[in-house]
């Protein structure tokens, strides 16, 4: 995330540019198929036609509410019209069962339905057709037909303008795409442009990598050479590769960028163009990340997310092992492939150590109910840190907590990696999902030999602190803690989905409130600029005793300017340091630790 080839390829699939609406009609095969028409890009606007094979005489679609992001989206907000006819062109009655299904009457020799849906989300969880690019979350714009859900389907795009091409993971069959359901359908992500491709082997697979950017904001040798070494570290830290080829996509865009969204194949990914030109750390982490995810939540995959519900929300207590997880894995990726050296890790460790213990919601909210409540994690009142953790920030910890916990109870025979590789074998490759928390821990007790009930009660299920120096101790490391003096604006603000900057708490007795700030308020300028990404920046640069210009607008108080003085607070801060003496074998053992390795022919490896 070695030497490779960058290749314009030849063989693109080069959909049809034109499918006339009647040809196409006749030619159809009894088979449930799709056709998205990309004719109007300035107005982003699709044209979606599903052909219905012969079936019942009253069919219902469905449009998912949510796909991959645990959030609640309707996509259906953005359909313009639908409607229904038989295959001699004659209107069917199309009824509107609720804000997200449609049922169809008179479908038995079959049917085709049309729709137009509006399509401007961009980013890896969007779905978004501009004069630019397609690049299509299908699930955002693709109903299924609620009785044939797992019926293979065909997929087709017309109007594709002369010099687009179409990227995916799905197959290609002719001038379109298969899939034997819907679920790998909507698993699956289209890039449509003219987009740059590259590929490249390693490990026995394919590996693609479509990047659509201006090509002045990154350097493909340098992402090619990183992402050789992601793949291989992962793949023989996993020792399993299940797929043969595997699709990356990439988007750098400038300002805003939203990050990752893994696929069983594929994974696009958004990073903003300024991050890119300083390092390429962000996305090598994102990129680590994701493609670890075709392991640990595609594969190895808790049951409360089977079979998924596009209707409503799966709720899951397990995202703080099927995400904190995978960022600890990311974590040992990164080591194994030399992006990361010790001295980083440990600072990245005493950041989210940090994070964690700065959120009081930390002794109120625990890693299985912050999975519990990841749906509401688009809103800003939810995310103050007196109401949430993150199960990224508090799973990762989990996961290298977990790592020493085993490794100390089987005296360095298992680590993380065994646990992993246990639930590979016994959970995915027999096509079993796991029992969310339980099915970790049966997978961590059976290769650490040991009974695990203290982690899992305590710190997973539970909001006990955890004694970091008690763990970090057997690889001869401590936690300290900083205290220092930092300038205090009094507020907090942050932002719903992509809405306005809003505050989402204010101190009680600070300078803020007494200026009249209060939750709710919208923040139209900062310091007189309009609010937007620089607004914490511009907060960040002010120092105890600086006066802070606010303007915000609330509905009951109007628009009104504020000004009040930053005061100062306390802040901890954790830093991982080496204990005072480092013995040989905690060493030996830290050694191994960083490699996300087991360490056989060593026993006894209990006390610090
Ligand atoms: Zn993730």
């Amino acid at each position: 995330m070695k030497r490779f080839r960058t290749t314009a390829r030849s063989h693109f699939t080069i959909v049809a540019l034109f499918l006339s609406a009647t040809v196409a009609f006749t030619q159809d095969p009894p088979q449930l198929s799709y056709t998205v028409s990309l004719a109007n890009p300035e107005q982003h606007l699709v044209e979606v036609r599903i052909s219905l094979p012969p079936g019942s005489s009253d069919r219902e679609l469905q449009l998912p509410v949510w796909n991959a992001l645990y959030q609640i989206r309707d996509f259906s907000q953005y359909i313009n019209w639908i409607r229904a006819k038989d295959h001699a062109g004659n209107p069917l009655a199309v009824r509107e069962l609720n804000k997200s299904r449609w049922q169809i009457h008179g479908t038995s020799p079959g049917a085709v339905v049309e729709y137009e849906i509006y399509l401007d989300s961009p980013g890896p969880f969007g779905a978004q057709l501009s004069v630019h690019h397609a690049f299509l979350n299908l699930a955002q714009l693709l109903m299924y037909p609620v009785d044939a859900r797992n019926a293979p389907l065909v997929l087709r795009f017309s109007h594709v303008p002369g010099d687009w091409h179409v990227a995916t993971p799905l197959k290609s069959a002719n001038d379109s795409y298969v899939a034997e359901n819907y679920d790998r359908l909507v698993d699956s992500p289209v890039e449509i442009g003219a987009f740059h491709e590259s590929d490249f082997d390693d490990s026995g697979a394919h590996f693609r990598v479509i990047i659509d950017a201006d090509p002045a904001d990154y350097n493909s040798d340098k992402i090619l050479a990183a992402l050789h070494k992601i793949v291989s570290s992962a793949i023989s830290w996993m020792n399993d590769r299940p797929f043969d080829t595997y699709t990356f996509f990439y988007h750098f865009p400038r300002g805003p960028a939203g990050g990752g969204m893994e696929h069983a194949y594929s994974t696009a990914i958004d990073v903003s163009a300024d991050e890119l030109k300083q390092s390429l750390d962000v996305l090598t982490g994102v990129t680590a990340h994701e493609f670890f995810h075709l392991w640990n939540v595609k594969r190895i995959r808790p049951q409360s997310l089977e079979p998924v519900d596009y209707t409503r929300e799966n709720y899951t207590r397990a995202l703080w092992f099927s995400e904190g997880c995978t960022s600890t894995v990311e974590g040992f990726i990164q080591l194994r492939a030399g992006l990361l050296d010790e001295k980083g890790y440990l600072f990245r460790l005493g950041e989210e150590i940090t994070e964690l213990e700065r959120r009081p919601a930390h002794l109120t909210q625990s890693a299985e109910a912050s999975s519990l409540d990841a749906w509401l994690e688009g809103f800003g009142y939810y995310r103050r840190p007196d109401r949430s953790i993150s199960y990224y920030n508090k799973g990762e910890l989990l996961g290298i907590i977990l790592d020493l916990v085993v490794r100390n109870a089987s005296h360095g025979q298992a680590s993380l990696r065994e646990v992993l590789q246990w639930m590979n074998n016994n959970y995915a490759k027999k096509g079993r999902f796991f029992d969310d928390s339980n099915g970790v821990r049966q997978a961590a007790e059976i290769v650490s030999h040991s009974d695990l009930d203290s982690f899992f009660t305590n710190y997973v299920a539970g909001t006990e602190e955890i004694p970091w120096d008690d763990f970090l101790g057997t690889v001869g490391l401590r936690v300290e803690a900083l205290t220092t003096t930092v300038p205090d604006p009094g507020f907090l603000a942050s932002r719903n989905f992509d809405g306005p900057m809003a505050v989402a708490a204010v101190a009680p007795g600070s300078e803020a409130e007494q200026a009249g700030l209060q939750v709710g308020d919208t923040i139209l300028e900062l310091q007189g600029k309009p609010a937007g990404q620089e607004s914490r920046q511009a907060l960040s640069r002010l120092n105890a005793g600086d006066t802070v210009t606010v303007k915000v607008r609330s509905r009951r108080a109007g628009e009104r300017e504020l000004r009040w003085k930053i005061s100062s607070r306390q802040e901890v801060s954790y830093e991982v340091k080496d204990l005072e003496r480092v013995t040989v074998d905690q060493h030996a053992r830290r050694l191994a630790w960083l490699k996300g390795e087991a360490q056989p022919g060593v026993s006894g490896g209990a006390g610090q």
